[in-house]
């Protein structure tokens, strides 16, 4: 039987998201009691942007297909990780830093096949996600870094860091989101915020069912990866 390594971090009360929003998750909850009778019902105020979810074109594109037009057949199948650790806090990883990722799993007689999913492993949003830290620090990708992923034609790309280096800084505008556009310009939906990305192996297969939102540019995921034992 595989093994289920789950790649989405729990989200508390307080769990940050993206600095434009600054407000962390704020769960509002409803109870009632009566004698030993107990009722809990819970509200959410977050952005979507928040832990692992998946995004689409509509995130950087204003006629781009929002989340509800992406099926789960893209989000879903045989994915190989390509291994960029270790990486510095707020590294730019570029065209050599994934040539390199490719090479070592050439060395694990793996390679990206057209149709992959792509994982893009850090670490570190093991280390940092959920704190104010996780955007400001972390690592991202060049506009041609960017460029190489799309060329090697995956059907989705996953990563554990956000890889927009403009938007690590205050005061960043929608023409900077340069790497998001690369990548949902060619309409592959990314997936963000993964953990636990050490525990799998060079392929896998990987799994980013999210909320059934419609007419918007993202919903939460519970990433999860299958792995033969
Ligand atoms: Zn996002």
């Amino acid at each position: 039987m595989p093994r289920i390594v789950d790649l989405s971090p729990k989200v508390s009360q307080g769990f940050m998201g993206p600095p434009s929003t600054n407000v962390g998750v704020q769960f509002e909850v409803r109870t009632k009691r009566n004698g030993p009778a107990y009722w809990q019902s819970a509200q959410v105020f977050m952005s979507l942007h928040t832990g692992c979810h998946v995004e689409s074109a509509l995130h950087c594109f204003e006629h781009g297909e929002s989340i509800d037009q992406v099926s789960l057949e893209r989000v879903i199948g045989s994915a190989v990780v390509l291994d960029l650790t270790p990486v510095s806090e707020r590294a730019l990883i570029d065209v050599s830093d994934l040539e390199r990722a490719h090479k070592r799993l050439a060395e694990q007689h793996e390679s990206i096949k057209a149709g992959d999913i792509i994982v893009l492993r850090t670490d570190w949003a093991q280390r940092a996600i959920g704190t104010p830290t996780y955007f400001p620090q972390s690592p991202s990708l060049t506009q041609n870094a960017a460029h190489w992923l799309v060329e090697k034609q995956p059907k989705c790309i996953g990563c554990d860091f956000f890889e927009e280096p403009a938007a690590r800084d205050p005061g960043w505008t929608a023409d900077q989101f340069v790497v998001h556009q690369v990548i949902l310009g060619a309409n592959i939906p990314l997936v963000e915020g993964l953990v636990n990305l050490v525990q799998l192996p060079p392929r896998c297969q990987f799994f980013a069912p999210f909320y059934h939102y419609a007419g918007i540019d993202s919903a939460p995921a519970r990433a999860f990866a299958l792995v033969e034992e």
